[in-house]
């Protein structure tokens, strides 16, 4: 064997001194690069073995369903779907290619107004899952020629989360948030281009199929001299998401219109008018303008309910990494011992209630609460801190704050 320094790699030649990393086998050398390019003969050879799934391992949809109930409060119409989805996922996944019944995917959409745990389901999921998992937003994306990024831009996070490794980002699952806002605007049909409407849904619907997209490494737009990775978004599972704000009036108008005249089963059902979105159907979507082709690729359609009283109360305390449990645990770390009174967490709901905050408002409301005592205790000899109604109350009102978030 060589001496150490007079190296060369035993496939291109090249010195020790001129690779990354050179590697010592019984009777020669090689460089990382010729690794990798012999890596990517067996990949285009399809010699490389492909890393299975057992069905025995794979947590089945009551499992996930649980897992899920763990941080997300309510919400069991959608918690049901993607626990069936993500499964069914896997099992896509492990199919064989000599199988002659080939099981398609099917993307899922998920309705729900702004804060009602949508994101958060999805981030719960991603903690579960066994394959690179991303959420991306689609307010983000534009046409090519207009100023944001590109389309492919949105396997860009999948293939980072995947280190590079193609063939595992082609199994990866998207969530992309805030669909809703690529819906075309207006019911006329491109009188006017608008830049994030039609175009960017036509991109979209090309990722959603199942083609080879060409993915910039870093992310952003495209430019000439950027070297692209193919990625077969085939198996990539989609989860879309979106408030749909004003959706529920496209939807009254459709129940109206169709249950005039109707028999009496039509007649005899009962609307919920509180919560329209769950009765939201895919032509809904159409209405609100996202092209037939999008809506047809987003098959599982699921909504979320608006979190009432009962589930703001919930989320405050129940969930496994609740906001109350967060700022305990937070107190505790410098020796002091937070409890809330009833009383308490029941004016918190109040608020976030009168001020329309939703579930997402919960956390500044205690934050506001909490500001004066995170920066008091830690320098006190204090052990000790209750929050009681009165204190809350005064700490709202003082800091003025929810007037300006109302
Ligand atoms: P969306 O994506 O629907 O707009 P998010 O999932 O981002 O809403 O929710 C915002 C915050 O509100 C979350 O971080 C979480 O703390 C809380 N939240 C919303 N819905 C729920 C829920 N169903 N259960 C528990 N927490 C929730």
């Amino acid at each position: 064997m060589a001496e150490k320094g007079k190296r060369r790699c035993s496939f291109c030649g090249r010195p020790e001194s001129e690779v990354g990393l050179l590697m010592t086998g019984m009777t020669g050398y090689i460089c990382n690069d010729c690794i990798e390019q012999a890596h990517n003969i067996l990949r285009e050879e399809q010699l490389l073995p492909k890393s299975e799934f057992c069905m025995r391992e794979l947590p089945k949809p009551k499992d996930i369903k649980a897992f899920l109930d763990e941080y997300v409060i309510g919400q069991d119409d959608a918690k049901r779907t993607l626990a069936v989805s993500v499964y069914n996922h896997y099992k896509r996944l492990m199919q064989r290619d000599c199988d002659d019944v080939e099981i398609e995917k099917s993307n899922i959409i998920m309705v729900g107004s702004t804060g009602t745990g949508k994101t958060l389901l999805a981030r719960t999921i991603a903690r579960l899952l066994k394959v690179p998992f991303t959420i991306v937003d689609a307010t983000v994306l534009t046409e090519a020629g207009y100023v944001g990024e590109d389309i492919e831009s949105l396997l860009t996070r999948l293939l980072q989360v995947a280190d590079y490794k193609v063939e595992e980002a082609e199994r990866g699952i998207v969530f992309i948030d805030e669909i809703d806002k690529i819906a075309r605007k207006g019911d006329n049909p491109s009188i006017t281009r608008d830049v994030s409407g039609e175009g960017v849904q036509q991109g979209l619907l090309k990722l959603l199929e199942g083609s080879i997209v060409n993915v910039p490494p870093q992310g952003g737009r495209k430019h000439p001299d950027q070297k692209m990775i193919p990625v077969n978004t085939k198996h990539i599972l989609f989860i879309c998401g979106g408030a749909f704000d004003g959706i529920e009036k496209k939807i009254a108008q459709r129940l109206n219109t169709h249950v005039v005249g109707y028999n009496s089963v039509q007649n005899n059902f009962k609307i919920d008018k509180g919560d329209m979105m769950q009765y939201v159907t895919p032509q809904d979507l159409r209405s609100f303008g996202l092209i037939p082709e999008i809506v047809g690729r987003l098959p599982i359609l699921t909504s979320l309910r608006p979190l009432d009283r009962g589930a703001l109360r919930n989320i405050l305390t129940e969930p496994k990494n609740s906001i109350i449990k967060q700022y305990i645990r937070l107190m505790d770390m410098d020796g002091v011992k937070l409890a809330f009174d009833d009383e308490a967490l029941d004016y918190i709901v109040d608020v976030a209630m009168e001020y329309k905050l939703g579930a997402r408002g919960l956390r500044s409301i205690v934050e506001t609460i909490m500001q004066e005592k995170m920066f008091e205790m830690p320098s006190s000899r204090e052990k000790e801190c209750r929050i009681t109604k009165a204190y809350a109350e005064e700490r709202i009102v003082k800091s003025g704050a929810m007037t300006m978030m109302a």
